[in-house]
């Protein structure tokens, strides 16, 4: 998962693209960059390093970064980025033939080994890095210069529609064309997020903005215009006129359930849905199964409490709806990194005892309900209920806004090997022995969707049924990330 932004047609976009990533931060924390083009000058500037956006930008280098438009990134690597020092997967990417382009990327391209493949026999294109990224970037300038002779709108459109064609998975892209045009696209089925927003200053002067959140907008005080569709391609000339073209045959719109789940961020809407609202709705329905247990005289809670950060807006509405008291009493350690980007089993296992501090007075001898947003490989939760029972809890149930994630995501959202997965092979009662909690209740499917509240959405990891058939290209992408597992 990643954090993308495009910022066009301001007099100096670096700086707002800068803002913008720290407010995507939470989509990536492993690198950033950001990549300008200079129209007055003819130059792209970029600039790109691991760490966090604050440590990555500093007002030098983001002063180097100059020109009207600009786009970012925020990366959180999944399965690409192995390269040998690491730096090369970084993005924003960019290549100079037949024009100059530079993209950014979130999400997964499943078939990207076949595309890959592709450009090598056919056009000779050599890729450097693993990274889905680049071969979309060559995918693109092939097409550019496999249409030179068209108009600059036709040579995208031809480009977006081979994407669409042929890259499977779920992604967003936004690309800076050295002609002056920006342009996004989001994949046919709309898996993976991008918006796109407008601001018009006291001059009468337009830019535009597209970034994966909405929060982005609100802060940089751009009005939303729309989330791009399914299979969209939209692209803002110099002048800043606005095109957009669908892909012929629209797919059934299956945007990710995780986003409103974990990853997005309270203060954005998607797709219509504030994930703030979706979370509180996740928590009153989560309530409501509780309730008829609590009735049933088969379960009773004294204090329910959250774990921070992701557990925190469902855990309110479920204490209201069970109408049993809320309580902050996992203190977390805010320095820590986020256990799930730490890259082994026992860094991992060290970050989680130490991240997240329980106050034993409170515990004591209650009858703990603990609500997190899921539960994944188990690792947190362990952990958690293992520290609960250390400070005395009499009793500890275990209760995750999203239902048993039993499959891998094959869309760009880390979720591991389905060997991995806690899930995968069990039911509520052997999950919470392995886990140690008195009761593992989770999310039902019906739950979810009345709480997210789309017409489609991709549960492809909850029930294995992805938007499209990926037997073939989520087995190798299974063997890759095997044997990249291996390579630690
Ligand atoms: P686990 O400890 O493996 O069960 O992971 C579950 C915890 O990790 C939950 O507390 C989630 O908030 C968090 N989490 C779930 N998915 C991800 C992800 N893709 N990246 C980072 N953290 C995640």
């Amino acid at each position: 998962m990643c954090g993308i932004i495009g910022i066009h047609g301001v007099r100096n976009a670096a700086p707002e693209v800068y803002q913008g990533l720290l407010l995507l931060q939470h989509r990536g924390q492993d690198a950033a960059g950001i990549l300008s083009f200079d129209a007055s000058t003819a130059q792209f500037h970029l600039h790109k390093d691991k760490g966090l956006v604050g440590q990555v930008f500093d007002k030098k280098n983001i002063g180097y970064l100059e020109g009207s438009s600009a786009i970012g990134h925020t990366r959180y690597a999944t399965l690409a980025g192995k390269s040998a020092d690491g730096q090369r997967d970084l993005q924003p990417m960019l290549v100079n033939y037949p024009h100059g382009l530079g993209l950014v990327h979130n999400g997964n391209v499943v078939n990207m080994d076949d595309l890959t493949a592709l450009l090598r026999d056919k056009y000779h294109r050599i890729m450097l890095t693993k990274n889905d990224a680049e071969t979309l970037l060559n995918m693109i300038s092939t097409q550019l210069q496999e249409n030179i002779h068209a108009t600059p709108l036709e040579q995208l459109k031809f480009a977006s529609e081979k994407i669409f064609d042929e890259a499977q998975g779920g992604y967003a892209l936004i690309g800076l064309w050295a002609n002056g045009f920006m342009f996004g696209l989001r994949d046919p089925h709309g898996i993976r997020p991008l918006v796109l927003g407008k601001r018009i200053n006291d001059q009468g002067q337009v830019s535009h903005i597209m970034a994966s959140e909405s929060n982005v907008l609100n802060y940089l005080g751009y009005e939303f215009v729309r989330d791009l569709l399914p299979g969209e391609l939209v692209a803002i000339n110099e002048q800043g006129e606005v095109f957009s073209t669908h892909k012929n045959e629209p797919k059934e719109k299956s945007p990710c359930m995780f986003e409103w789940i974990y990853f997005a961020t309270p203060e954005s809407t998607m797709e219509g849905t504030p994930v703030y609202g979706a979370r509180l709705n996740l928590g009153k329905k989560l309530g409501e199964k509780i309730n008829k247990l609590i009735d049933d005289n088969s379960l009773e809670v004294d204090v329910v409490v959250p774990v921070p950060e992701s557990g925190r807006i469902a855990a309110i509405a479920l204490s209201e709806t069970i109408k049993r008291p809320y309580r902050e009493l996992l203190i977390k350690n805010r320095y820590i990194q986020r256990s799930f980007i730490l890259q082994d089993q026992e860094s991992r296992k060290s970050a989680v005892q130490m991240k997240l501090m329980v106050v034993g007075s409170e515990i004591k001898d209650k009858r703990v309900m603990i609500v997190d947003d899921s539960i994944v490989r188990g690792t947190t939760s362990r952990r958690l209920i293992e520290t609960l029972r250390e400070a005395g809890a009499k009793e500890v149930y275990f209760v995750s806004t999203c239902p048993p994630i039993k499959n891998p995501c094959y869309f760009g959202i880390d979720f591991p090997l389905k060997s991995e997965l806690i899930a995968a092979h069990g039911d509520e009662t052997s999950i919470a022995d392995a886990l140690g909690a008195n009761r593992v209740i989770y999310q039902d499917l019906e739950g979810l969707k009345d709480a997210l509240n789309q017409e489609g959405l991709c549960t492809g990891c909850i029930t294995g049924k992805y938007p499209f058939d990926v037997s073939v290209a989520g087995q190798k992408f299974e063997n890759n990330r095997k044997l990249s597992q291996g390579a630690r």
